[in-house]
């Protein structure tokens, strides 16, 4: 399968090529040329197969020609280590625990699934690639993901850049202490000074001739596809919990930030998945639910919320989305529609939620059950995506909702680990010098 830019101005790449580079020449996002339905039967044994089965079938129809099937199987099995149960929260309401990782957020599925998938290519061909150097910024969730999947992983150095004091310190431990090919730079400077060094390192021509560099940020296409297992692993638990429930009526609502996520629940249904309509839940950053109102899209600086992994005021995936539906407004009307959140709306729906149902929402999926609990018609059953561990941030949880939250073993670990970090200017000059030094090692 080729996979074209969103820009139009890029020669057709090789799935290598667009998971190697993560971003086409133009600038623009990949997409594979094709989205493949799958057939029929697989929809009639959908229920009664196993996570890893559906999965399987999901990624052969995007990567079968590409990647030999055996080693697609084990890709596949390696990447989804842990279960994404469908749980119970109300009579008409499910949610999707994508929380079950080894970070306790959704982003491991993609991560784990990009880092292998990009060891696969460096072994089958050693030279050409030679080490690939993996650069991410961060506010917090995306750099333990990506550095929580590449870890260990052959012929990868990983560099997370991360704004000095504005990471919670359970999120900076997830990527401080692991060491091995994983190196922390902490950054004076805000997340926007991260992410400019990282877009300067990778248009930056000294750089680019002495080093392999990529980005493991939702733009890869490696990283945000894989997120399709789920959507359909929700739908078969679905239909083993509640037969009766008849395909159209399937609601799922998707906290969203850069809308990688929900992109990835859109190709889902146009290979067949019988979800009715999709819910973009937004916090107060909230310019894809102003899109769908005025069918102007105005980018505008992002503000800092409790569901701080979607503060984002210009998402990268809303590109792949207007491609999906060329670009008609009304076309994406008709599948998508969207809610926001103020963080004092978040809280509140926290604290009902608990208090009606006893179930405990993090901040983020807050926003995915609220948009249900608006939404919702009669007919209708709602799954929303749970897309983080309350502990992740227990303050602002404990705070709001006055009740005191676990942490979970695997989390209780990293915070046991020694911190490690390069401290770093927010001068493009010393990260590159950095970086240069790096290549003679
Ligand atoms: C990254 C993230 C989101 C937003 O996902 P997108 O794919 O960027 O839309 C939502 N919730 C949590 C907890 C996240 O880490």
């Amino acid at each position: 399968m080729k996979y074209y830019s969103t820009n139009g101005n890029a020669p057709l790449a090789s799935l290598r090529h667009a998971v190697v580079r993560g971003l086409a020449e133009d600038r623009g996002l990949y997409m594979p040329e094709h989205i493949h339905r799958l057939p029929d039967e697989f929809y009639a044994d959908m229920a009664s197969m196993s996570f890893h089965d559906i999965a399987y079938n999901v990624a052969s129809a995007f990567f079968g020609e590409d990647i030999d099937l055996d080693v697609l199987h084990d890709l596949v099995r390696d990447t989804l280590s842990f279960p994404i149960p469908l749980v119970p929260v109300s009579d008409r309401i499910f949610s999707l625990e994508l929380f079950h990782g080894p970070t306790l957020a959704f982003k491991d599925v993609g991560a784990r699934f990009m880092a292998r998938l990009l060891s696969f290519f460096i072994r089958q061909n050693p030279v050409a690639d030679a080490t690939v150097n993996v650069l991410v910024a961060t506010s917090g969730d995306t750099g333990s993901a990506v550095a929580n999947g590449f870890l260990g992983v052959p012929g990868i150095r990983v560099f997370v850049l991360y704004p000095k004091g504005k990471v919670s310190p359970i999120q900076e431990c997830q990527f401080t202490t692991l060491g091995r090919n994983i190196t922390a730079v902490e950054v004076d400077g805000t997340f926007d000074d991260c992410q400019r060094l990282v877009k300067s390192a990778f248009m930056d021509d000294t750089l680019n001739h002495h080093l392999q560099l990529t980005s493991a940020n939702s733009i890869n296409v490696a990283r945000f596809l894989p997120q399709a297992f789920y959507y359909f692993w929700a739908v078969a638990q679905l239909r083993a919990l509640r037969p009766d429930v008849s395909l159209g009526q399937i609601v799922i609502a998707v906290p969203s930030g850069n809308f990688g996520n929900i992109c990835a629940g859109l190709f889902g249904r146009r290979m067949g998945l019988p979800v009715g309509r999709f819910i973009a839940a937004n916090n107060a950053n909230d310019v894809f639910f102003q899109y769908l109102r005025s069918g102007t899209y105005s980018p505008r600086a992002s503000v800092q919320t409790i569901a701080n992994a979607m503060d984002v005021g210009d998402p990268s995936n809303f590109a792949r989305i207007l491609d999906l539906y060329g670009q008609s407004h009304e076309a994406i009307c008709c599948d998508i529609s969207g809610a926001t959140f103020s963080d004092g709306q978040i809280g509140e729906t926290m604290r009902r939620c608990l208090r009606e149902t006893g179930y405990q929402l993090d901040p983020h999926g807050a926003c995915g059950y609220g948009a249900l609990c608006d939404g919702l018609r009669d007919s209708e059953v709602g799954i929303f995506l749970e897309t983080a561990h309350p502990a992740k941030f227990k303050d602002t949880v404990e705070r709001i909702c006055e009740t005191s939250v676990g942490i979970p073993a695997r989390l209780e670990a990293f915070m046991q680990g020694t911190k490690k970090s390069v401290p770093m200017s927010a001068r493009f000059e010393d990260f590159q010098a950095f970086l240069l030094a790096q290549s003679d090692v």
